[in-house]
């Protein structure tokens, strides 16, 4: 389905061309730029380049920035909107969706569309699982098997973390972003743009995986969504075009309180907790249904304490 999808990378980097002229901010000659691995840039344009893509044109800046203008965010040398350092985007009030509906749609003439990441078959569902609740939606893969970008979009997160291992987060224009997680390698760098089907890593089984396989998220404002309501995972194709998200989207929130419940009950009679590769104070807190307060108190340990394998935390 990548058919013309060049031509609209030419005309996204044409619009984009036109608009920094338009305000000033580059000189006329740079129009006659065009993709950076086809026509080399010079140093400085380059540079410049750069620095606009990834500042002012991150995909939904106004949805991250909550409509500032990215001048007023961008202090310090972190554009606040475009966490390129911590794996989830803080997340937003969804209460402020009450009286509105987001609806958008997730094909179009101007996008390269839907790409499934891997055509395997799916072992673990969105949902409560017996010790946490599942964020994503687990494919079976090979060690090596190639993994594809969903939807085009702009590589936010591209590194190594405890419980994700190799884990790429890939933001796009309607606001969502999709996570690859437990890759063996990662092909792709931070602010890359990337086009539905490009193989973007291999998969793997780094991190907190049992057997390789590929985790799959789609997160809305840091919120994860269940990917079924959007991609038929037996059909390999999206469910609907159109996406509306609205506090419905998130019902599960209140079934992840009762699981957390539900496994505090079942930890009554357990005492202690032995720590096991992954494990994090506010991870136990939330599994067990206390705060991580509570804990500190009673293991007379500090928020920011490491955990240690083997140790006993009182519950
Ligand atoms: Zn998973």
């Amino acid at each position: 389905m990548r058919i013309g999808c060049g031509n609209f990378y030419y005309m996204k980097r044409l619009f984009l061309l036109f608009f920094l002229f338009t305000i000033h901010l580059l000189p006329a000659s740079l129009c006659a730029q065009t993709r950076a691995d086809t026509i080399p840039f010079t140093m400085d344009e380059d540079e410049m380049m750069d620095q606009t893509d990834s500042i002012i044109f991150f995909p939904s800046n106004e949805i991250y920035s909550g409509g500032l203008y990215a001048s007023d965010l961008y202090t310090s040398g972190i554009y606040v909107g475009w966490d390129t350092t911590n794996i989830h985007t803080v997340k937003a009030d969804m209460k402020s969706l009450n009286d509105s509906v987001r609806e958008f749609a997730l094909y179009s003439d101007h996008n390269c569309g839907y790409v499934h990441p891997f055509s395997g078959r799916v072992t673990s569902k969105f949902g409560p699982r017996k010790k946490r609740y599942h964020y994503g939606v687990d494919i079976d893969l090979e060690t090596g098997d190639s993994v594809n970008v969903a939807f085009d979009g702009k590589v936010r997160i591209a590194k190594k973390s405890k419980s994700y291992g190799n884990v790429i987060v890939v933001r796009h224009d309607n606001g969502l972003e999709t996570y690859y997680a437990h890759l063996s390698k990662i092909n792709v760098a931070v602010g890359q743009e990337v086009f539905a089907g490009d193989v973007i890593g291999l998969g793997g089984n780094t991190g907190r995986s049992r057997g390789s396989h590929l985790h799959f998220e789609i997160r809305y404002l840091g919120h994860p969504i269940n990917p079924t309501e959007i991609i038929s995972f037996d059909d390999k194709k999206l469910v609907s075009n159109m996406l509306c998200i609205d506090n419905a989207t998130f019902d599960y929130v209140s079934e992840a309180k009762k699981a957390a419940a539900k496994n505090y009950a079942s930890s009554k009679g357990k005492k202690v907790h032995v720590v096991r590769k992954g494990d994090t104070l506010s991870g136990l807190a939330k599994r067990y249904g206390t705060t991580t307060k509570v804990l500190c108190k009673k293991n007379g340990i500090k928020a920011t304490s490491t955990l240690k394998l083997g140790q006993k935390i009182k519950l």
